[in-house]
């Protein structure tokens, strides 16, 4: 039976994404491929990070209980879990959740969009900022569509003059729908703002991390 390694599950507000602002249950896998700077979800990659071992099923059974139709799963990197894919799959199969999948653009995902019909992929992409560019997986835009999103943490004007050109060197404006998410206090919303109309940034959205606007940055579990 697949089990998986979950460091904390709970419901909160979706901060980000198409569905920003309504309730989601997050499924936060433990471990992470990259070691990005600005990591806010550093604990959830150590090694000796405490987490639960649960099946899909057990999974599948608190997602029900919840009674939350929006499903994140998230990290860490959730698509290095072995055994994934299963999981994917059968959470396709149940009717009547929506289900997101938060990665950070290293991992193929052609072979898990095979795998399950209609789950909604977030892919970073990690800028100059992140130092860990050179992990992207770049052929992942000739499986995105509209259902999914690429988001651009930045933490600079380089690395807003960084997103800009990968954006439109790879269309992304126009096949997916394309995120951009300041690096918590290392840029002024203002600036991306001013940048945005400066660079006629038509069909990319600016999104606040909302759960650092409710609750104290720090907090877990929310
Ligand atoms: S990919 Fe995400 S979870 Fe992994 S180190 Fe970077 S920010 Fe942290």
């Amino acid at each position: 039976m697949a089990q998986f390694k979950v460091a904390e599950r709970f419901v909160s507000i979706n901060g980000e994404s198409a569905r920003a602002g309504e309730l989601a249950v997050f499924i936060r896998f433990a471990g992470c491929n990259l070691n990005c700077g600005y990591c806010d979800t550093k604990w959830a990659n150590e090694k000796d990070t405490e987490y639960e071992l649960l099946s899909d099923e057990e999974l599948i059974s608190y997602i029900k209980r919840t009674e939350i139709k929006n499903v994140t799963l998230t990290g860490g990197e959730p698509l290095i879990q072995e055994d994934i894919d299963e999981l994917l799959l059968k959470l396709s199969l149940e009717g009547d959740i929506r289900v997101e999948v938060e990665t950070n653009g290293s991992i193929d995902i052609a072979e898990f969009k095979a795998v399950a019909d209609g789950i909604s992929y977030t892919l970073d992409y990690k800028l100059p900022g992140s130092g860990c560019e050179d992990k992207m997986c770049i052929s992942n835009y000739n499986y995105v569509d509209k259902n999914d999103a690429v988001k651009f943490v930045v933490g600079s004007i380089k690395d807003l003059d960084r997103a800009r050109e990968v954006i439109y060197t790879y269309g992304l404006d126009v096949k997916t729908r394309v995120y951009i998410s300041p690096v918590f206090g290392s840029i002024e919303l203002e600036d991306i703002v001013d940048y945005m109309i400066e660079n006629n940034m038509n069909d990319v959205k600016l999104q606040l991390q909302m759960h650092k606007i409710i609750w104290d940055p720090e907090t877990r579990g929310v």
